[in-house]
């Protein structure tokens, strides 16, 4: 009599997708030198995807089987997982596809959600190679966070799901700006907020937004301090390590340069030469052409098609529900973020948790000086408390926002991707993904 085959625990097999071009383009070499090792080493089988061009990840999810996989994890920037989540929510399936384990491995230049992961693992902050490295290891331990999406709907009635941020004035403009420093990695960012600094745009707009219990007084509480992690830690005897396979589905052509933009230039100010010597400045009055401005959770998911319902908003052409707030005036930025970072080493929202329901809504009004601006920029990649004494400043949690623009023109990102510009509004679904956190 034949025996029985042993029983072996399956090994988790993950789908890989990574984006050649992100960042500086070292996400294929960096993946190949410290991720590919360490999964082999922790018995994780996967298949490496290549994505050929924008929108490929999010086609590719929208047609996998689910069963397939444990885990969907993109080696890029936060971009990529943005194509994979907006792809799982266009399946039919959507619920049960987004149960699927997602993970980030930070290879892009904006690596926001990578630097919230290495944050709430107690780790110190850090990038490059290094924050990589943290992540894959998180990565492998494999444990998993619900994670908070909020459904964006723009005025064309698209509707799309962000984890990480909607951006309106300096900071989408240093984000698209940025792009044609692409090949300085994260530096990309201090430049192009070097440049936007030394031209600061004002934008007319209303923001309302639907208030959330203001958190606790007090510090935000304590992460665990981790020094450093070096090794897969506590795993299941590996069974044979053998990646399923490797499928180099070949390079496509580097993307055609944006046409740079032009920034109207203010002659008469010295171009911030470093953003540290600039918030040393003393405090400077307000600018030229400045006036002052003036001033419950989703059903649970069913199989309806295109995702949750909003049932916190109004349609975009009524007035929001009286509980609403509303501000109307000028505005150098308005920010929605929903994770502690806006980059993987800027700090901008310590208190937020991956699956807390909140957007942590932050404007700053025109009137703030540029040397405010920039020591405001500078304690956030400190990891310091920000914003202290600053009268332009707001922050304010909410469920629920609207912005509607004003001025004709301007750039507003989802997730750090472009969006259609005009009126657009949010909510958040609590939990409703998964992130490996590790
Ligand atoms: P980064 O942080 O470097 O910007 P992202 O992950 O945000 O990295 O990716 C930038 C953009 O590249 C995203 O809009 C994504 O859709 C797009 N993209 C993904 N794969 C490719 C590819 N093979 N060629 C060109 N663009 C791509
Ligand atoms: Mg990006």
């Amino acid at each position: 009599d034949a025996e029985a085959p042993a029983v072996l625990p399956r090994p988790r097999r993950l789908l890989l997708l990574l984006n050649p071009f992100g960042g500086r383009g070292r996400a294929l070499q960096w993946c190949q030198s410290h991720v590919l090792p360490m999964m082999a080493e922790a018995g994780i089988s996967f298949n490496l995807v290549q994505t050929e061009r924008a929108n490929h990840a999010r086609e590719l999810v929208t047609g996998i089987s689910l069963a397939e996989w444990d885990g969907i994890v993109t080696l890029s920037g936060d971009g990529l997982l943005f194509e994979v989540v907006n792809g799982l929510m266009e399946r039919r399936d959507w619920a049960a596809a987004l149960r699927m384990p997602l993970g980030i491995l930070p290879c892009g230049s904006g690596n926001a959600l990578a630097g919230a992961v290495n944050f709430h693992a107690g780790l110190p902050p850090a990038l490059g190679v290094e924050l990589l490295q943290n992540c894959a290891v998180l990565l492998c331990h494999g444990a998993l966070s619900p994670l908070d999406l909020v459904s964006v709907t723009t005025a064309s009635g698209a509707r799309c799901f962000s984890f990480l941020s909607v951006a309106w004035g300096f900071v989408s403009d240093v984000d698209i700006e940025s792009e044609k420093y692409r090949h300085m990695g994260a530096a990309r960012f201090t430049l192009g907020t070097a440049v936007r600094l030394a031209a600061l745009h004002t934008y007319r707009g209303r923001l309302s937004y639907l208030p959330a219990p203001e958190p606790p007084p007090g510090p935000p509480p304590r992460r665990p301090v981790a020094r450093s992690v070096t090794a897969p830690g506590p795993l299941p005897p590996p069974p044979a390590p053998l990646p399923r396979a490797v499928s180099d589905l070949g390079l496509c052509p580097e993307p055609e340069p944006e046409a740079p933009r032009s920034l109207p230039g203010t002659p008469e100010e010295p171009p911030p030469g470093d953003l540290e010597a600039l918030a040393e400045a003393p405090g400077e009055a307000p600018w030229p052409g400045d006036a002052a401005g003036t001033p419950g959770d989703a059903p649970p998911p069913g199989d309806a098609p295109g995702g949750p319902v909003d049932d916190l908003l109004v349609p975009l052409g009524q007035p929001v529900p009286p509980s609403w707030v509303t501000l109307e005036g000028d505005f150098v930025l308005v920010l929605a973020l929903y994770q502690t970072h806006l980059g993987a080493e800027l700090l901008a929202a310590p208190r937020a948790r991956f699956d807390e329901g909140v957007i942590h809504l932050c404007y700053v009004r025109a009137g703030v000086s540029r040397a405010a601006l920039a020591r405001l920029l500078l304690a956030m990649a400190r990891g310091a408390p920000w914003g202290r004494g600053c009268p332009q400043l707001g922050r304010v949690p909410a469920r629920a926002f609207r912005l509607e623009p004003l001025t004709p023109r301007g750039v507003l990102t989802v997730d750090g991707e472009r969006v259609e510009y005009g009126p657009l509004q949010a909510q958040i679904h609590r939990g409703l993904a998964r992130l490996l956190t590790g």
